[in-house]
């Protein structure tokens, strides 16, 4: 568990699972001799023989009047493409009670997008039954985002995400469809940055003078913050991505900004510098 204050705001990670390897699938130009060379990643993102590692974890950010958890993962018992993503039993929802978080207390949710390992934890099954693991929350999703999902479904990637993990919430009266730049509460305003999904957004937190973003997706793991032109294959419209990446590390680098990454391994979080020749992530 990693944990940060910004401000009044406190951001607390949970993690599901961290693995080294296997990532190919996503982030097809990252082999490991291009990785090797890019020493700055080294031990926190990738390892000695350049494999990345990567994390898939919740964030739980509480603020003076919210308590808002921020993508759910990929979730347990659901039955998923990906072999090392199917039927999971893991103990998240131990983990985040243990961090101090009851389920039942959660009052928001947000989903940067609606791929397969950031709505799991939006449902729980019950009795044969997906049921709103957070009962007591609203769950702000993208318009934009949802309803593109609503037509597509037939993702392979995403195959049943929708009828598991986001249908059963919307008929519970529980989703707030909302704009890509909705302001949540005082502290935190999503900010848009399309491409890997059509309506993907981050979430920017501002208090007292201090300031982070969440990123999402739209970098996936912290080598492209060097390698900005590296697509995921997962991006839908590759183009959108880079130039959405190109545009987070113009605003972002050398800026009082904490970058928290959605995928990205312990310590999870940096700052962005450039110094003329390439851009990285300083996690000092
Ligand atoms: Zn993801």
């Amino acid at each position: 568990m990693n944990q940060w204050q910004i401000g009044d705001v406190k951001v607390t990670r949970i993690i599901e699972m961290e693995v080294t390897g296997g990532t190919k699938f996503i982030l097809p130009q990252a082999d490991r001799e291009a990785i090797k060379p890019m020493s700055w990643l080294r031990p926190h993102f990738a390892d000695e023989d350049g494999n990345l590692i990567m994390s898939i974890h919740a964030l739980v950010v509480e603020t003076p009047t919210r308590t808002m958890i921020v993508d759910t993962c990929i979730g347990n018992d659901k039955q998923r493409n990906i072999p090392t993503w199917t039927n999971l039993q893991l103990p998240f929802l131990n983990d985040l009670t243990a961090a101090g978080y009851d389920r039942m207390k959660i009052d928001t949710v947000m989903c940067t997008h609606l791929h397969v390992d950031h709505v799991g934890w939006n449902t729980m099954l019950e009795d044969g039954q997906w049921v709103p693991t957070f009962p007591n929350a609203r769950y702000l999703m993208g318009r934009k985002e949802f309803e593109y999902w609503d037509e597509v479904d037939s993702d392979p990637l995403n195959e049943g995400v929708m009828n598991d993990s986001v249908r059963p919430i919307v008929n519970a009266g529980l989703v707030d469809l909302v704009g890509t730049d909705h302001q949540v509460s005082d502290e935190l305003q999503f900010e848009s940055t399309p491409g890997h999904t059509p309506g993907h957004v981050s979430v920017r937190i501002t208090s007292k003078g201090q300031h982070a973003l969440i990123t999402g997706d739209c970098i996936h793991h912290p080598c492209q913050i060097e390698k900005v032109d590296w697509s995921s294959s997962a991006d839908y419209d590759p183009a959108a991505a880079l130039q959405t990446r190109q545009d987070l590390l113009n605003r972002y680098s050398d800026e009082n900004v904490l970058i928290i990454g959605t995928h990205f391994a312990t310590p999870s979080a940096g700052y962005l510098k450039h110094d003329g020749e390439k851009y990285w992530l300083d996690v000092r």
